[in-house]
C-alpha cells in the first residue's frame, strides 16, 4: 500500500547511517503517516526501524495529502503494522472512511485512547457511538475524541458519548477554557482540551467546537456569567492571532485569508507593497525582499516581482 499512496520519491538515500537508533524512534513516533512513507522512501534505517518495529505504527495520523484518497482498505492494512496495540487514531478530514472501516480497526485495537475523526463526512454518530462504546469496555479509558464536523451530530449523542467517556474523578470543567487561537495552533499532541471537542453552540445550538473569549472586558463578564461572545467559529468573529472576539472594532484583513483585529495587526510586520501583515500561522508563505529587512505577500509578488 506504501506504493500505492507515495510515489517512488527518490533511490538515493539521504542518510544511511549515522542517526542513533533511539532518536530516530523518537522522531518517527510523532510523524505523520505520509512522512513516515516519504521517509521510507528516502532512507534506509527508517525504511529498517518502520519494518520491523512497531513503535513508529502506534500513534497513526493521516492527513494531507493523503486523506483524500485513504479508504477503509488503506486504514485496515496500514494499522495492522500496529498489531493491535495501536493507541492515536487520528483521521484528519478522511472522508472515504465508513463507520464499518472504522469499527474493524477499532475491534482489532482495543487500546486506542486518542480517536480523532474531525471532518471524517463518511461517518455517521451511530458509527461513531459504536467505535466509542468498544473503546470503553472493560474499564479502558478513551481521553480524547474530536468529532468536529461530523454530519447530524444531536444533542442526544453527545449526551452518550459524554456517558461512555467523562471520567468523574476529573472533570474537565475544572481545567480551563478553549481559545481559538490555541485550537488553531494546536500542535497535535500538546493542546490540552475537553475529552469531546464539540459541544452545542449556545448561539447556533448545532455541535461544533465553543471557544472562549480572552478579551479582558469578556472575562469580567464571564465572571458575572454573562458569556455573549462563547460560540462556535460560524457564529462569533475572532482574530485569528490573538483568539479575541471582533465585535466593537472593524476587522483587519491579514494577508492571508484571516483576519485580525486592530492590536494584532498593529504589532505584526508587513507587507512591503500592500501593507497587510501575515497571522503567525501562514507566516512562512512571507517572500523575501532583495536588498531588504522587510517581505512581500504572495499575492503581491505574483503580480508585481514575478512579472
Ligand atoms: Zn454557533
Ligand atoms: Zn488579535
Ligand atoms: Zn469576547
Ligand atoms: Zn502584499
Ligand atoms: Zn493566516
Amino acid at each position: 500500500m506504501e506504493e500505492n499512496l507515495v510515489q517512488d520519491a527518490s533511490d538515493t538515500p539521504l542518510q544511511q547511517e549515522g542517526m542513533p537508533h533511539e532518536v530516530l524512534f523518537l522522531v518517527l513516533s510523532y510523524l505523520p503517516l505520509y512522512e513516515l512513507l516519504v521517509m521510507a522512501q528516502v532512507c534506509r534505517s527508517v525504511k529498517e526501524v518502520l519494518t520491523y518495529d512497531i513503535l513508529p505504527w502506534l500513534n497513526m495520523v493521516v492527513g494531507k495529502p493523503l486523506n483524500k484518497r485513504f479508504n477503509d482498505v488503506h486504514l485496515l492494512k496500514i494499522t495492522s503494522k500496529a498489531d493491535g496495540r495501536l493507541k492515536t487514531l487520528a483521521l484528519l478530514n478522511c472522508s472515504k472512511i465508513t463507520d464499518e472501516g472504522l469499527q474493524q480497526v477499532i475491534a482489532r485495537n482495543p487500546y486506542i485512547t486518542r480517536l480523532w475523526l474531525p471532518a471524517c463526512t463518511s461517518l455517521s454518530p451511530s458509527g461513531v457511538i459504536e467505535a466509542v462504546k468498544l473503546l470503553t469496555k472493560n474499564k479502558h479509558r478513551l481521553k480524547s475524541l474530536r468529532i468536529n464536523g461530523i454530519y447530524n451530530l444531536k444533542k442526544e449523542d453527545l449526551e452518550i458519548l459524554h456517558c461512555l467517556i467523562d471520567d468523574e474523578s476529573h472533570p474537565w470543567q475544572k481545567k480551563g477554557l478553549n481559545f481559538y487561537h490555541e485550537y488553531k495552533a494546536f500542535s497535535t499532541f500538546k493542546h490540552s482540551y475537553p475529552p469531546i471537542d464539540v459541544e452545542i453552540c449556545p448561539k447556533c445550538k448545532e455541535a461544533r467546537v465553543v471557544f472562549d473569549c480572552p478579551r479582558d472586558s469578556c472575562k469580567s463578564m464571564r465572571q458575572q456569567q454573562k458569556l455573549e461572545c462563547r460560540g462556535c467559529q460560524h457564529c462569533i468573529l475572532r482574530c485569528e492571532e490573538c483568539g479575541m472576539c471582533i465585535k466593537d472594532e472593524d476587522p483587519v484583513e491579514a494577508a492571508c485569508v484571516d483576519v485580525l483585529c486592530l492590536g494584532c495587526w498593529l504589532q505584526l510586520p508587513k507587507c512591503s507593497f500592500c501593507n497587510k501583515p501575515y497571522c503567525s500561522q501562514h507566516a512562512d508563505q512571507k517572500c523575501s525582499l532583495v536588498g531588504s529587512s522587510g517581505f512581500v505577500c504572495i499575492d503581491c509578488h505574483a503580480r508585481f516581482i514575478e512579472n
